[in-house]
């Protein structure tokens, strides 16, 4: 294991943009080296086979404990501050975000436990209006005690503090933290607070959970985010109880994007809607991550579920065809069957009721607070129960599909350029404008183009692709 070490930081250094920040990372913490390694693992090929031990003595060598073992346990050091094992303690960051000669800290509460184990970082509030997160941490820590504590939790139960005060989603350059990760020292509010973040406490995590609300006054039942396709972010899904997990690829620009390309295996937690807190779903969220913390051996074991199996869920949004006041007739965590009425939304004007029914037998996994919606509007959001293997394989196929779409939009700018010059071929192609020579799946499948594509994979229907508000809302 300890041969393969070495091959793992060369390759995660050439996958990595940063390249230089994920070395000194990956130096720091060797132990993710392998993670990430395992995530690209097609690309193993390319590199010497890892040597197999052949004498039992090698099973047993002294350096890989310090190489991809815990760390002889000690002291932690976190933004300039070091903390002895059995300590708990309220540490100061400061994203700089505030402009005008003053900058206000925000706490960062670690307990390092007094025995060797994982790292674990919490975050919450990235979004500003989300409380039930921040609940949520604090709940977990307050229980956490450092003398029976296996490891270290790392919290920051808001890290846009500033959007809390403002009960604002956003950061004050009304951008979106959760686009701008990793960040950049020299980028926008929200890139610079994303980078000072990462860096200075993200970096240190093995794992990581951050925790959100629904947007838009959406709300949605207790459940995990996580990319099926990377087997460690898979593993960690696993590991708090009966939960339910949506498959979900994280969008460009996240916390959890970014901390899982840095080989830090991430997961969202979504819990109820913005500004208010659910009781009852906050609770279900402190038990799923004491529960996390019980299955990796930080905590004892009386914190598991008694049922501890998750359950994995696709989910597909049910739109608004019209506008108008949402009425819902079915609760979250609901079971509904196909042509049930989930809502109706009256239209203030002309008077005109429009009915939504279930398009397939779910679970009700998010839905829209009653309000005034507009025509298009994301109103339920429908979970599918599936297995781990069919959710794996329908994710790889959506990243192949994103993929694919984007390579076409880019073909078709070149296309523009060259078309009038070199006609590709002697066929004609199609009169829409967006196809390419590549076998591309469309987004808009709800063409009747099926048969051709027997042999092939099909395409994921369009609405079953990732979403603006499936994300991390
Ligand atoms: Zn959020």
């Amino acid at each position: 294991m300890l041969l393969r070490v070495l091959p793992a930081c060369i390759l995660a250094l050439s996958l990595t943009a940063a390249a230089d920040e994920q070395l000194e990372f990956l130096e720091e913490q060797p132990s993710l080296a392998e993670a990430y390694t395992s995530e690209a693992g097609e690309a193993e090929a390319d590199l010497p086979p890892p040597i197999e031990p052949t004498d039992p003595i090698d099973l047993e060598p002294q350096q890989p404990e310090e190489l991809e073992g815990p760390e002889p346990w000690g002291r932690f050091r976190l933004l300039n501050t070091e903390l002895e094992p059995n300590t708990k303690a309220t540490l100061d960051w400061y994203s700089g975000h505030l402009a005008g000669g003053f900058d206000v800290a925000t706490p960062v509460i670690v307990i390092h436990g007094s025995e060797p184990g994982p790292r674990v970082c919490i975050t919450a509030a990235v979004h500003g209006d989300e409380v039930n997160g921040v609940e949520i941490a604090r709940r977990v820590v307050s229980q956490l005690k450092p003398e029976t504590l296996k490891g270290t939790v790392i919290s920051v139960p808001v890290v846009n503090i500033d959007g809390l005060w403002r009960k604002d989603r956003y950061m004050s350059d009304r951008r979106d933290l959760n686009r701008a990760f990793p960040g950049h020292p020299q980028g926008t509010t929200a890139g610079r607070v994303a980078y000072s973040l990462f860096n200075s406490i993200i970096k240190h995590c093995d794992t990581l959970m951050d925790l959100h609300s629904g947007s838009m006054f959406r709300e949605n039942n207790t459940q995990l985010r996580a990319d099926l396709t990377i087997p460690e972010v898979s593993e960690l899904a696993k590991q708090f109880g009966a939960i339910a997990v949506l498959s979900s690829i994280a969008p460009p620009g996240s916390l959890r994007g970014a901390a899982t390309s840095a080989g830090i295996p991430t997961v969202v937690m979504e819990v109820g809607g913005p500004y208010t807190v659910d009781e009852a779903q906050v609770e279900t969220g402190v038990k799923a991550i004491q529960s996390y913390l019980s299955s990796v051996n930080m905590l004892p074991r009386s914190f598991f579920w008694s049922s501890p199996q998750p359950v994995f869920y696709s989910s597909q949004w049910v739109r608004s065809k019209d506008g108008g006041i949402l009425i819902s007739q079915v609760d979250l965590g609901q079971r509904v069957r196909k042509g049930q009425l989930l809502g109706t939304i009256a239209n203030p004007i002309s008077d005109e009721i429009e009915e939504v029914f279930a398009p397939f037998d779910a679970e009700v996994l998010g839905r829209a607070q009653n309000q005034f919606v507009s025509a298009g509007y994301a109103i339920y959001n429908l979970g599918e129960r599936r297995s781990i293997e069919d959710l794996e394989q329908e994710a790889e196929l959506i990243k192949q599909q994103l993929a694919a779409s984007s390579a076409e939009q880019m073909g078709v700018e070149q296309r523009k350029d060259s078309e009038e010059t070199t006609p590709e071929d002697g066929q004609e192609q199609s009169t829409s404008s967006d196809t390419t020579d590549e076998p591309a799946q469309p987004v808009d499948s709800d063409s009747d183009a099926t048969e051709e594509a027997a042999t092939e994979p099909q395409p994921i229907p369009a609405e079953r692709m990732p979403q603006p508000e499936d994300e991390d809302g």
